[in-house]
């Protein structure tokens, strides 16, 4: 089925399959009676035997739970998992992808302390860095554009933190992570990295040198389009400090949301190396339609970052955005025609999901106002599931010629 020059399987070139994560142990699966699986520990709080018990807990000599707004063991499990999936010492899980990015945010920036996020990146972190943030004396500064080359535009002094999306959504752009961390290093700047897109089995920004690397654990980590959740993994100390501060705001994940989550983590790799090659032959595809503006996939070599995906993505993804040469009228037929992809928000479910990004994600600023923010109406964005290629194709090529 791969085309045996597929760039999905490049760099390496490798015949077996390149998207894998490392594999659980018996050690990792020793959870309460022999259960195989992580049990959900729905309790709000945790006994102790007397009074000698929970002293020795406060002196941090007996190792036992608490209160599980401060922890819970499945959260711990599901953690584990998360935190050998992305190569970090340790992991912490949030309520929602957005309790991860506030939560990370909020304790790491004071009054007058620098803020640089990128030009293109989740709508809602933009607004809560510009709209809340802000309002608490950070200084925000939006790059120009996400690449290296937008960095220089920085004005000199220290950077408390910098935050970029890779790949961003929605035009995928993927600046050198290496360079990044270099260039936040230098400036003093933690280097936070939401990697969303790609997942941990495509694509470990701690490895490249960030200090902390921040997921929606509602797409791809649980892949199912059945919970929200948030992740964020990195050092130890600095993913106790934000553990601290998890317990202030009140945003952990719950034992149920853990349990869900984490059974969705153990099909990761398989997922995202089906959907990435589905996403690949769909990208080919849509570049050959005359109604295609253009296509904005990594793995394709006209993307403008093709060549640093290639070198830091083990596959390319299952997100594919495209514009139509109709504009936003075109865009609302096509999907509208689409039988197999829901029309729906988010994306990271086995069922491909197809949208008017400016009209799904941006309604309430209009087409222009999404265009003020970069996104051209007329853009479409497909998120691939785990159908057949050729059932989502067949799909594709009869809603073209309907339209
Ligand atoms: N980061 C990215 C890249 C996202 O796409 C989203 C949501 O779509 C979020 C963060 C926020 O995640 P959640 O919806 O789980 O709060």
């Amino acid at each position: 089925m791969t085309p045996p020059d597929n760039p999905m399987r490049d760099p390496s070139k490798k015949k077996t399959p390149s998207v894998s994560v490392p594999p659980e142990t018996r050690e990792d699966r020793r959870f309460a009676r022999n259960s195989l699986v992580p049990p959900i520990f729905q309790s709000a709080t945790f006994p102790f035997e007397g009074s000698a018990d929970l002293a020795a807990f406060h002196a941090g000599e007996l190792d036992a739970f608490f209160y599980s707004r401060f922890g819970n063991p499945t959260q711990t499990a599901a953690e584990a998992r998360l935190a050998r999936l992305e190569g970090a010492e340790c992991s912490l899980l949030f309520a929602s992808g957005m309790a991860a990015v506030s939560s990370v945010l909020l304790p790491l920036l004071g009054p007058g302390e620098r803020l640089v996020i990128p030009a293109e990146c989740y709508r809602h972190s933009r607004d809560f860095a510009e709209g809340i943030l802000a309002r608490y004396g950070v200084q925000v500064e939006r790059l120009a554009e996400n690449t290296l080359e937008a960095m220089a535009d920085v004005a000199e002094g220290s950077v408390r933190v910098l935050f970029v999306e890779v790949p961003s959504n929605p035009t995928m752009r993927i600046p050198d992570l290496a360079r990044l961390a270099e260039w936040a290093h230098s400036r003093g700047a933690k280097l936070v990295v939401d990697a969303t897109i790609a997942s941990p089995a495509l694509l470990r920004p701690l490895e490249s040198g960030a200090d902390l690397v921040l997921h929606s654990a509602t797409k791809y980590l649980s892949g199912h389009n059945d919970l929200i959740a948030g992740a964020v993994s990195g050092e130890q100390t600095l993913i106790d400090a934000l553990k601290e501060a998890q317990a202030l705001l009140g945003s952990i994940i719950s034992p149920h949301t853990a349990f869900l989550l984490d059974r969705g983590m153990k099909t990761l790799a398989l997922r995202m190396e089906r959907q990435s090659e589905t996403a690949l032959r769909l990208a080919e595809y849509l570049s050959g339609v005359k109604e295609v503006e253009c296509v904005h996939y990594p793995g394709l070599p006209s993307h403008p970052d093709h060549e640093t995906a290639r070198r830091y993505m083990k596959a390319f993804g299952a997100l594919v955005s495209f514009e139509m040469r109709g504009g936003p009228d075109a865009a609302d037929r096509l999907v509208d025609e689409l039988r197999v992809p829901i029309l729906a928000a988010g994306f990271g479910g086995t069922e491909s999901q197809a949208e008017h990004h400016a009209k799904m994600a941006f309604a309430d600023l209009g087409l222009e106002g999404a265009k003020a923010r970069g996104v051209t109406p007329g853009l479409i964005r497909f998120a691939v599931g785990i159908e057949d290629y050729e059932v989502l194709r067949e799909d594709m090529k009869r809603a073209f010629q309907k339209i």
